[in-house]
């Protein structure tokens, strides 16, 4: 039985959008996944996704999944789909200007912080908060926050993964309540991998971002 066909039925089912993480995948592996139909595909590194991209057809919707560095946004700008691990103003505000120049809106998901590790990247609920509410934000016009991503502690405690993406959750709503009411653009709670992702679709994701499922 084909992984893919059944992981991804399963999840459009269920209004789940599949992001199938391609990081150290080869052209024909990502080729294969293509041919079966999927669309969305994600990278964690700039450089990767920089070679990747002119050798595969043009309608791929590419995410940027991992930390992102200022001096970098300039070579995906203009084409990148979805940048989804925006994790400081700082970061934003070089979004917004190279998107600018590209004469562009770049979509745009805020990183946050919820797991037990050092080593994760992200906004704590603290940092988002005042990343929400400061000036600077409210004057950038060329990015469009459409939600929030985020990662569960790597562990075999089912119930400590699950409380992180019923934190997620919560941020998520409480989120979309009190600075984007009536706001339809802000949607997408991305959060889930091959590990988790029934469990974060559980509590509430609608995007997930698979790899070594998928590519096994
Ligand atoms: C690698 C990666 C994934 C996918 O991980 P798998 O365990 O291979 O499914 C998801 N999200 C991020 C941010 C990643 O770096």
């Amino acid at each position: 039985m084909n992984e893919f066909a059944d992981i991804a039925s399963e999840l459009k089912q269920k209004g789940v959008r599949l992001v199938a993480v391609s990081k150290t995948r080869t052209i024909e592996e990502i080729t294969l996944l293509y041919d079966q139909g999927q669309r969305d595909f994600g990278e964690n590194r700039v450089q990767e996704l920089r070679d990747k991209y002119p050798l595969l057809p043009g309608d791929i919707r590419w995410h940027l999944i991992g930390h992102l560095q200022t001096n970098k946004v300039k070579y995906i700008a203009p084409w990148i789909h979805l940048i989804q691990s925006v994790d400081s103003l700082i970061l934003l505000q070089e979004i917004d200007r190279q998107a600018q120049k590209c004469k562009r809106i770049i979509p745009c998901l805020l990183q946050v912080y919820v797991a037990q590790e050092q080593t994760k990247f992200g906004l704590t609920e603290a940092e988002l908060n005042e990343l929400l509410t400061s000036p600077e934000f409210a004057s950038l016009k060329n990015i469009r926050i459409e939600g929030i991503m985020g990662m569960a502690t790597n562990t075999e405690d089912a119930m400590l993964i699950k409380k992180e993406f019923a934190r997620l959750q919560a941020i998520f709503t409480d989120c979309r309540a009190r600075f984007f009411a009536g706001a339809d653009h802000f949607a997408t709670l991305s959060m889930g991998m091959s590990s988790d992702y029934k469990s974060a679709v559980q509590q509430g994701s609608n995007m997930v971002r698979i790899g070594s499922l998928l590519f096994s």
